[in-house]
Order: structure tokens, then sequence, then C-alpha cells
């Protein structure tokens, strides 16, 4: 049976239960609009853990002024019958207030890893990110918590976070799951029209062949900068960044070593912000 809870009070009472009875907790946080790319998360979690609960909250203080809050899918009926079909044993839907009650003033920066990427497109975005997760850690209590290796750098800051600030909490990263034409799933693949969507797909291609051929030794800003000129190429409106990065400190690499880097990339096609990544060699 999946338990959809609301209050902070009915989760705490639940985890207590399970911790008393040494049950191990997994814990899976997401905005909604559930794909199988988080599905895979909760598989792991179902595989690896004897409860697990799934949080839906569509957190406001990571959006920006001018970003898609207000907009973002929801889907909460379609979201529960995948979680009930996947066993999830708790749904935490918490309303903004229960999360950010008048007065709240507390903020969590993990410094270094948020100056870059999409730190540097989306100002802010992961302070929003760290401050639900730290809430999201202390209420869930879970043993393992599970990300998406789609959202690459959120993954490595909020590790950065766990080791920083000593959450008793593992950490594990999940492949990006893909639309047979290799689209990353995402939430905002909804934003695209039909003829942007057999577009998108282009651009994984584009990263793909960019990766083989960093790992054959090629200089990485040469061949980032001519896969960006292509991405711009298949109609895509602009590109904030597309970068070979060192797969953990992500800081800029010209000639990776084999397995340690990444090809980064965020760019807009029509109303939608796609991000990416693929590993060089
Ligand atoms: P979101 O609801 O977009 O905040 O995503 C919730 C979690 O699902 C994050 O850890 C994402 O990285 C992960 N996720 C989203 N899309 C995918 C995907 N295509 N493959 C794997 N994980 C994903």
């Amino acid at each position: 049976m999946t338990d959809v809870i609301r209050d902070v009070p009915s989760l705490r009472m639940l985890q207590g239960m399970w911790r008393r009875a040494g049950e191990t907790v997994g814990l899976v946080p997401t905005m909604g609009a559930l794909h199988a790319g988080h599905m895979a998360l909760v598989a792991a979690a179902r595989e690896e853990c004897a409860r697990v609960v799934v949080t839906i909250f569509v957190n406001p203080t990571q959006f920006g002024a001018n970003e898609d809050l207000d907009a973002y899918p929801d889907t909460f009926d379609a979201d529960l019958d995948l979680l009930r079909e996947a066993g999830a044993d708790v749904v935490f839907t918490p309303m903004r207030d229960a999360m950010y009650p008048p007065g709240f003033s507390t903020t969590v920066k993990v410094g270094g890893l948020t100056d870059m990427l999409c730190g540097q497109t989306r100002p802010g975005h992961f302070d929003g990110v760290t401050q639900v997760v730290t809430k999201l850690f202390n209420l869930g209590q879970a043993d393992r918590a599970y990300f998406g290796q789609k959202d690459w750098q959120q993954l490595a800051v909020v590790r950065q976070m766990a080791r920083d600030l000593n959450f008793p909490i593992e950490v594990v990263g999940i492949p990006t799951v893909r639309a047979e034409d290799g689209l990353a799933l995402s939430s905002r693949n909804g934003y695209l029209t039909a003829e942007e969507r057999e577009i998108a797909p282009g651009m994984y291609k584009i990263l793909r062949n960019a990766a083989a051929r960093v790992a054959m030794g090629h200089g990485a800003s040469g061949v980032c900068y001519a896969a960006a000129r292509d991405v711009l190429g298949l109609g895509f409106k602009t590109i904030d960044y597309l970068e070979c990065r060192d797969a953990n400190s992500l800081e800029i690499v010209e000639t990776p070593a084999p397995g340690t880097a990444r090809i980064f990339v965020a760019a807009k096609l029509g109303g939608a912000r796609l991000i990416d990544n693929v590993p060089v060699g």
C-alpha cells in the first residue's frame, strides 16, 4: 500500500516505527510529473531498501524569477498510479508552507561546485536545491537517497553537501534514462512542440560524437566549440554551456584521461531548457 502524507509529523511517526523495526529507508526526491527516469530511481530504492519514500515537491526556492515555477507540470494522479505500481511505501507531498513556514530564514550553500555550469546560468538554483534536500534528508531520516545522473552537477553538489555536513546517508547516482531516440527523459520535454521534439535528440548524438572525439585525443575546447555550433545548427535557440569537465571536480579539462571527464550541455529549444551530459571514454 502507498500512503500519501502531506504533513511532517505523520512522516516522522512512520519513520520512527520503521527505524525501531530496523528497516532501511530509501528516499527519492522529485518534483513530480514522473516518467521512466524517476521510476528508475524508485526501482533502485525498492530493490535496495525495505522502505521507499518518494517526495513530490515543486521547490520554489530553486527556481529563478523568470523560470517556469508556475508552469511546472502537475500530474499528481498519474504520478500516484505509477508509484503504487512501483511499490513505494510513502509519497510525501507537503504544502509549501509546511516546508517554508513564515519566518523561515536558513540557507545551505555548497561552494565551488555551484559556481559553474548551471550555477552560472541559474544563480541561486543550487542553494535552493541544497536547502530543500537538507530538509528532506532530515525529515526522511533515510539510509540512502537516489538522484539521477542526468542532473550530474546536482548529484555532485548533493554528494559534497552530504560529505561536508556529515549526513548519515548514502547518496546513490542512477544512470540517465533516455527515450529510444536518445533524448534524456525530462518533465520539461513536455514544453517541446512536435517539431522541436524531433530536433531534440540530435543534441545527444552531437554530444556522443564530441565525447568520442575527445576520447581519441582531440582537444576538448575545439571539439566542444564545433559541437555547440552543430547544436545551434539543429535549431536550438541558445546554448548556456557545452563544455568538457572533470566528472568529480567539474573543472574544465582539455585532454582528460579515459573515464575521468564528461561533456555537459544546457541549451534552449523553443520554450524548453534542456540539459544533458555524457561520459568521455
Ligand atoms: P526532478 O523531478 O526533475 O527534480 O527529478 C527528480 C530526480 O529524478 C532527480 O534526481 C533527477 O536527476 C532524476 N531524473 C530526472 N530525469 C531523469 C532521467 N531521464 N534519468 C534518470 N534520472 C532522472
